[in-house]
């Protein structure tokens, strides 16, 4: 049956709107200047350009110098410890700012929030932060941001329920040729030691026509690029009820003009259809690139973080990748340390990473999240061991992506040219169909055109090349 999805009302985003317009008269003239701070994935930076544009359209500019901001707002994440325990102390960094300057706003959002003790700790350890709001109720940051403003206490509004899909956010993007569209929230997969599908919620889609729109309108605006984002994306429309999946969309996308290149993250193993597969072999502007998560080499792991997929299912895939597309780029996620992790285990992890090639790893130590499951298992392996098994990882992949990369040598290949060098300025950077970084000298008249680059060095996590000019 035909499930609706929950957009949020025309009424309420007119509401906002509204707002918007209060604020721009209060903040007119003022030339008051924000600073977002984003931890995370894309999906939060993603948000993050949402949160921007409503600010845009309320008459603040932006600031790269978080010292001369007038309102700063921390976009959380509780993926890792490490983010979280960042943001505990960059917010309370700010105290002596906001005591010297109490029209200082300060607020904090995102994914931390949505855990309720958490948000009740930011309010009771740090009173001075004015605003804290959830990932559920991002669209209403007008009304709430007017209200925190206006009052001398913490404005709270973190919603439990699960969020609805929110379109015609006013959005400022990051200049530059490539542009996120979240094409689904949520999750589904409940890995056992992965707090997202409690904070963000179960799968929910949004419209292809929405998304169809939103791309053709970005290509009209000269982006090139595009990155489709989901915390699935291979189960895209499984909650609507109709037929139309992910490969559907894909198809239709690859039809629209402007854009050039498209790109999707991430892709649960399981979840990867064979329609997928040829949709991404058939589609000329799909780039031969795939973040197909492992997490772990070894069965026993595998099935102790729920991930419904044996090596022997993960290794066949990826011979079924291969094979329709042959020069695909292979990423992965990797956890080491999981609790019970024995020396064995890890081997397994090695060998899948040899026997897979990928191009290059996100590696990390395993970092419990209370609530989730894994978070209850007895973990006896030594942080010491950890260490040493995620430098023993590291070692080897890179050892591998070197070798990927020097296959490169004197090969040609399409750049889609980004902007100057961050390590360089005299230099230009860009990125292969396969998402490998290159540098190269050129004018800056080719940013954000598609040139031919000769590699001529490899290194780990970059190549260097020079462009081809159309008489060799
Ligand atoms: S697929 Fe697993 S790891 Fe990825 S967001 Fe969902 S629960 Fe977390």
């Amino acid at each position: 049956m035909e499930r609706k999805q929950v957009l949020v009302s025309p009424e309420e985003l007119e509401k906002q709107k509204h707002y918007i317009n209060i604020l721009k008269q209060r903040v007119s003239d003022l030339n008051l200047k924000y600073h977002i701070i984003t931890y995370g994935c894309q999906m939060n930076v993603h948000d993050s350009e949402k949160l921007a544009g409503m600010l845009y359209e309320a008459g603040y500019q932006e600031t790269d110098n978080e010292h001369e901001a007038d309102l700063i707002l921390f976009n959380t994440c509780c993926v890792r410890e490490n983010a979280e325990l960042r943001v505990y102390g960059n917010v309370g960094a700010l105290k002596s700012r906001k005591q010297a300057n109490p029209n200082m706003i300060i607020g904090v959002c995102g994914c931390m929030m949505q855990q309720k003790e958490v948000a009740d700790y930011i309010a009771s350890r740090f009173p001075f932060v004015d605003l804290i709001f959830g990932t559920h109720n991002l669209h209403r940051f007008p009304q709430l941001l007017l209200q925190a403003i206006d009052s001398n206490n913490t404005v709270v509004e973190v919603l439990d329920e699960q969020g609805s899909i929110v379109e015609h956010v006013p959005t400022k993007r990051a200049e530059g040729v490539s542009a996120w569209t979240t094409i689904m929230y949520g999750c589904n997969n409940f890995c056992s030691y992965c707090i997202v599908p409690y904070v963000r919620g179960r799968e929910r889609s949004r419209r292809p026509e929405d998304i169809l729109d939103e791309i053709r309108e970005l290509g009209q605006k000269g982006y090139k690029e595009i990155t489709l984002l989901g915390q699935n994306v291979n189960s895209y429309g499984k909650d609507t009820g109709n037929d139309y999946l992910f490969h559907d969309l894909l198809r239709d996308i690859d039809k629209l003009p402007g854009i050039e290149r498209i790109r999707f993250m991430t892709s649960h193993p399981k979840d990867l259809s064979t329609g997928l597969i040829e949709a991404m072999a058939d589609c000329d502007k799909v780039c031969e690139h795939l973040h197909l998560p492992i997490q772990a080499g070894s069965n026993r792991i595998l099935k102790a973080m729920n991930r419904k997929y044996t090596r022997e299912d993960y290794l066949r895939l990826v011979d079924r990748v291969r094979t329709a597309i042959p020069d695909i780029a292979l990423t992965t996620d990797i956890i080491v340390g999981f609790p019970g992790e024995t020396e064995k285990d890890f081997l397994d992890t090695l060998d899948i990473v040899k026997q897979v090639g990928y191009d290059s790893a996100f590696t990390f130590i395993y970092s419990p999240r209370t609530g989730t499951p894994a978070a209850r298992l007895q973990d006896q392996t030594d942080s010491e061991v950890k260490k040493e098994r995620l430098a023993r990882l590291i070692e080897l992949q890179n050892r591998i992506s070197k070798d990927k990369n020097l296959k490169l040598l004197n090969s040609v290949t399409e750049i889609l040219v980004e902007g100057p060098s961050k390590n360089n300025s005299e230099m230009l950077t860009g990125r292969t169909r396969t998402n490998k970084i290159v540098n190269f000298t050129g004018s800056k008249d080719l940013i954000g055109e598609l040139v031919q680059v000769r590699i001529r060095e490899a290194k780990s996590w970059s190549l260097e090349g020079e462009v081809v000019t159309q008489d060799e």
